[in-house]
């Protein structure tokens, strides 16, 4: 095994986990496969460590990671107070303070590390470790074990692989390099199942997605002169099937598949009037700055914000803020 970035400084995590009483690790909101991934490595890494550690969220882990060891011990909800009494909070994968659905005032007197892998981090953590150079926090905590001498057991690396696995769409990005290629050789000789993982996460999906996904593509919409392909859900369409945000995960790879299409935006309605916008481009373009003018933040190729009022006062919004990048 050898570290994908040797020039990470990770002495401020080792000494801050090693006075720690309690570290409560914690993922960002909207769960996703990196976030939950990263989160489980790091509790297999304190506990092979001996420290006493806590994994709770806001929201519930997707289903696509509900074959991950360990998965069915973090909580979500209101924090209760066993969990607050942590000393120590490790947020992983999350941009910024708010992407982790907890009240900032949670963190006074507490040590936050930050452990992520998006550049527009904020840097909100009295540690931070930001590198934008590794393709999920997936790919930092294998790094972060190495620097931690703890060996890779087969529950961190599956949790590890499945990180990796969703954050590079399935090693189908340009962060994926002949070392991330060497890290999932790791994992996989150190017990990752890549047929239960590929089993898991891309085949165990609710018949009523493809309900779902008949209305979503019956939505697309190609704009643009073809350089911006358009998939919409309203709400009323997720409670008529029964189905919630995580059931429509991957249909924007539908309107990203599109020959031509630089820019690729997926509008669901999370609750009445509020809707969460997914983007996924095509070089040259970066979604993330397109994102971060809409509030929202993420990488070059996959970005994401929430928008309030009529999917058409939304979408107006959101051409408004593309304008520049279709311009390259
Ligand atoms: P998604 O389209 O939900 O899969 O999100 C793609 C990427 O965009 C995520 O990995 C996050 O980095 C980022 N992202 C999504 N939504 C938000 C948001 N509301 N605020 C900041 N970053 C976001
Ligand atoms: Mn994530
Ligand atoms: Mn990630």
């Amino acid at each position: 095994m050898s570290v994908l970035y040797a020039d990470v400084q990770w002495q401020p995590v080792l000494d801050a986990v090693q006075q720690a009483k309690q570290i409560h690790i914690i993922a960002h909101v909207s769960p996703d496969a990196d976030t939950i991934g990263s989160q489980l490595a790091v509790y297999h890494a304190l506990k092979a460590m001996g420290k006493s550690v806590v994994m709770h969220n806001r929201d519930i882990a997707p289903y696509i990671c509900r074959y991950l060891p360990a998965v069915e011990l973090i909580t979500h909800g209101e924090i209760p107070d066993g969990i607050a009494c942590s000393d120590v909070v490790i947020a992983v994968d999350a941009g910024s303070l708010g992407r982790l659905g907890v009240d900032p005032s949670y963190f006074e007197g507490k040590t936050l590390i930050n452990i992520d892998h998006h550049a527009s981090n904020t840097q909100y953590g009295s540690i931070n470790v930001i590198d934008a150079r590794y393709c999920a926090t997936g790919a930092m905590i294998y790094d972060l074990l190495q620097y931690l001498n703890i060996p890779l057991d087969a529950s961190s690396a599956a949790a590890i692989y499945a990180a990796v696995l969703t954050d590079t769409a399935s090693f189908r990005l340009a962060s994926v390099s002949a070392d991330v290629h060497r890290m999932t050789a790791d994992l996989i000789d150190a017990g990752a199942d890549v047929e239960l993982a590929a089993q898991s996460i891309y085949r165990s999906h609710k018949p009523a997605r493809f309900e779902l996904l008949k209305y979503a593509l019956d939505s697309l919409d190609i704009c643009h002169d073809g350089r911006t392909a358009w998939i919409s859900i309203a709400h009323h369409l997720y409670e008529k099937t029964g189905l919630c945000g995580e059931d429509s995960e991957g249909f924007i790879d539908y309107a990203r598949s599109i020959e031509g299409v630089d820019i690729a935006v997926f509008i669901r309605e999370e609750k009445p009037q509020e809707w969460k916008v997914s983007f996924r481009a095509k070089s040259p373009c970066d979604v993330g700055v397109v994102a971060g003018k809409l509030g929202g933040g993420g990488h070059q190729y996959a970005a994401g914000c929430t928008l309030f009022g009529t999917l058409d006062k939304v979408q107006k919004e959101i051409k408004h803020a593309l304008v520049d990048m279709l311009s390259l």
